[in-house]
């Protein structure tokens, strides 16, 4: 998970994580921290730790090693492994291990059914019903309803705990109508279900929605990228709506050396930045290896860029594998060893992850999950 041998660090802040988990748990009322893929790249151990120590009871994973490795570090609080299981092994380390999974289409349902008869288990087994209502991805669909109570009737020993739906654009204004269809067709299906079964808890706000749509918290929610000081609404009318959460990762690299270019100099590989007048610039010891990709290359200095001594500093040139060059040419006291952040860092000019995201061509959830790797 970690590349040992490289010069950059990365600061993961668990204070700023638990001060947004206890805000959108205020917010929401129930929430359940999304700790998927390594908490986002900030290391699933480190964050439960902290989470479990704030007071946060129940965490969501993606698959069912990750949820057995989160029982691991030591968390005996409520587990949901969103991927759900895909063999009568998964669901018997879920049943011995207490983790709730995701169920979302019949054959697994049925499965599951038998691997609870084989075993005779005495105990219920707890599970959530996952229902696609627009994002077509995992879930049962609203037509199979009757389906999933059947099944469930004639198997007594499974339980459905929770009830859930993954919505597709809550963090996007224009298509606000599309979550209120989600939200419409999510109550009926839990309506439906509720005439049958015992009762069971509804979930289906993920951040965005906790932070837009107070009508869709119902009984539980699953904040992922708010709790990392992500804004869902970066760059859209509701920005304000995810504003004030704090930043939590910080990345570092050190200057290797510093040096003078004169009008007509080229930076780097492919020659794609040219000095028009004589400048500064320093090399950084961070590059595609690092996973700080390839495509904050600029020819013109103009876009991407690191912060030095509280100053942004524009990568010149392409980035290589292990290094990277910035115009330091109004950072003077720039000097090799110096520290360059490449997210964070401190002052007004500190480097936001939806704007490294943004210059990226990606999104603030891909930058934690590629530079999250070089956490050691
Ligand atoms: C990742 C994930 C979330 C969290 O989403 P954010 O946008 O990060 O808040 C919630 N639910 C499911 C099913 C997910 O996969």
């Amino acid at each position: 998970m970690s590349i040992p041998y490289n010069l950059l660090r990365v600061r993961i802040d668990t204070n700023a994580i638990c001060s947004n988990y206890r805000k959108l748990h205020q917010a929401g009322g129930q929430a359940i921290a999304v700790v998927k893929s390594d908490a986002y790249g900030h290391g699933l151990k480190k964050v439960a730790n902290a989470l479990a120590q704030a007071g946060c009871t129940r965490m969501a994973v993606g698959t069912v090693d990750e949820a057995a490795y989160l029982r691991d570090c030591g968390f005996d609080g409520q587990i949901m492994a969103l991927l759900g299981t895909h063999n009568a092994e998964e669901d018997l380390e879920c049943l011995r291990r207490g983790i709730i999974p995701c169920i979302t289409h019949v054959e697994q349902l049925q499965r599951l059914a038998l691997t609870l008869q084989s075993q005779s288990a005495h105990k219920p087994f707890p599970l959530c019903l996952k229902f696609d209502t627009g994002m077509r991805r995992l879930g049962f669909a609203a037509a199979e309803t009757p389906m999933v109570t059947g099944i469930l009737r004639n198997a007594p020993g499974l339980r459905a705990v929770m009830v859930a739906s993954h919505l597709a654009t809550a963090d996007t204004p224009e298509e606000e109508a599309f979550v209120h269809q989600q939200g419409r067709e999510f109550t009926t299906i839990c309506a439906l279900l509720a005439e049958t079964l015992p009762p069971f808890e509804r979930c289906l706000a993920n951040s965005a929605a906790i932070l837009a749509f107070p009508d869709l918290h119902l009984d539980a929610q699953r904040p992922g990228i708010a709790m990392y000081g992500g804004n869902p609404f970066h760059a859209t009318d509701w920005e304000e709506l995810g504003a004030g959460l704090l930043p939590t990762m910080e990345v570092q690299a050190p200057v290797l050396q510093v040096r003078d270019l004169a009008p007509g100099d080229s930076v780097s590989y492919g020659r794609t930045f040219r000095a028009t007048e004589p400048m500064r610039i320093a090399i950084v010891a961070a590059g595609y290896a690092d996973a700080y990709s390839r495509g904050l290359s600029s020819a013109t200095g103009n876009g991407p860029a690191m912060l030095l001594h509280g100053c942004r500093a524009p990568i010149v040139g392409r980035v290589c594998m292990q290094m990277t060059a910035v115009d330091v040419t109004h950072i003077p006291q720039t000097r090799s060893g110096d520290t360059a952040f490449l997210l964070g860092g401190t002052g007004t000019e500190a480097i936001r992850v939806e704007e490294l995201a943004a210059w990226w061509g990606t999104i603030s959830y891909e930058v934690y999950c590629m530079l999250g790797m070089n956490r050691r």
